[in-house]
């Protein structure tokens, strides 16, 4: 079988000029006469492409020089337990706006070091939107307020105004998780005190995730907590006190280099609001023989979650579904059913084989 489109969550699909360069350099890197994998992360061959990578991620995020990025070994969970020891006192309360599988997680991560408050969730509601601003039960004294930007699993995403009133929501720092959307659309960083992404989405590869945090938040004393797990030592040393996981900062730094070519977040905020539009138009045109739960103004543009009207039939969807060349469309085992992931390398094409596929499912299965 030839490649297919590939719909998982993450480890996602990569654009193939990004896994083509990243074959042909796995041999020899430039004039090293060694692998990418082979070479020291101090020499300057290395050192070139991370700060490359940094730069260009820069370029493609309009990060404010105010802002630091950190290149971390590890996913998302790893920042999310790191973020409580780095930015608040011990036993201080942080903030959780709850939307999702992820946004529970990031407060499991926390809650043995601070006291992680719900201060809002819409989990009595199954996790179909966000919860609410008006809602919200903002500490006075939070370290900060922390939300999934794009949950994943359940397909909600904070868009538009929803979005715009929770970054005016209080004096603490936003931090927010962009695993699954950054780079999606352009984004004002300027809002957040610090956001972060698991690389294994729409930044390359698992194994890397990337940390952008406002410069004073790493003047915080946090609380004790080993020199490895220190942002701001981190942010000193380039993300090199230790050995970074090179090879992952290496595909990383292509593929951010390949979205710059494509022509950046606005172009990829053009495609990826033309998918989404169109899966959600046929789940929703299918008379619901297809659906899709989420609250239409919180529906995520990078996940679809949807489930057929008759679950006996989820197999042979998923079966015919490969023999068509479209793979991973399984649903997390949490809400089952299937979801779509239409990260910024899934190309429109992928989509348009995704929903002609659902036409003639339904029309053979109907
Ligand atoms: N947050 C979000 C939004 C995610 O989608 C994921 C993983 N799918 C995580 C956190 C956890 O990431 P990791 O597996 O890299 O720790």
């Amino acid at each position: 079988m030839s490649r297919a489109y590939n719909f998982s969550p993450g480890p996602a699909t990569l654009p193939e000029p990004v896994l083509r360069q990243a074959q042909a350099t796995m041999l020899e890197f430039g004039d090293c006469g060694a692998s990418i994998l082979e070479i020291s992360h101090r020499g300057p061959d290395f050192i070139a492409v991370a700060q490359q990578a940094e730069a260009d991620l820069r370029t493609l995020l309009s990060i404010p020089d105010d802002y630091a990025v950190v290149f971390a070994a590890g996913g998302a969970t790893t920042v999310q337990a790191l973020l409580p020891l780095n930015f608040a006192a011990p036993g201080q309360a942080c903030d959780y706006v709850v939307s999702g599988h992820w946004g529970k997680t990031a407060i499991r991560q926390a809650a043995h070091c601070v006291d992680a408050r719900t201060a809002a969730s819409s989990e009595a509601g199954g996790f179909r939107d966000v919860p609410a601003r008006a809602d919200w039960q903002l500490s006075p004294d939070a370290a900060y307020v922390h939300l999934t930007a794009n949950e994943t699993i359940h397909g909600v995403e904070w868009r538009d105004a929803h979005l715009s009133e929770a970054v005016e929501a209080g004096n603490a720092p936003l931090v927010a998780d962009f695993s699954s959307s950054i780079a999606s659309e352009p984004l004002d960083i300027a809002k957040f005190g610090a956001i972060y992404a698991g690389a294994q989405k729409n930044l390359g590869p698992v194994g890397i995730s990337v940390l952008i945090v406002r410069r004073d938040l790493l003047e915080r004393s946090g609380q004790p907590r080993a020199p490895i797990f220190d942002y701001a030592a981190q942010a000193r040393a380039e993300s090199m006190l230790n050995t970074p996981p090179s090879w992952n900062w290496y595909v990383l730094g292509l593929t951010v280099k390949w979205m710059l070519d494509e022509g950046g977040v606005a172009e990829f905020a053009r495609r990826n609001a033309r998918k989404a539009a169109l899966l959600y138009a046929a789940i929703d045109g299918s008379g619901g023989y297809y659906r899709n739960e989420v609250a239409p103004g919180a529906r995520s543009r990078m996940n679809v979650p949807f489930f057929l009207h008759d679950p006996a039939l989820d197999r042979t969807f998923l079966d015919e579904a490969k023999q068509a060349g479209l793979v991973a469309l399984k649903g997390h085992r949490v809400l089952g059913g299937m979801r779509a992931s239409l990260y910024n390398a899934m190309p429109e094409a992928g989509v348009q084989a995704l929903v002609d596929f659902m036409r003639e499912f339904q029309q053979a299965h109907g």
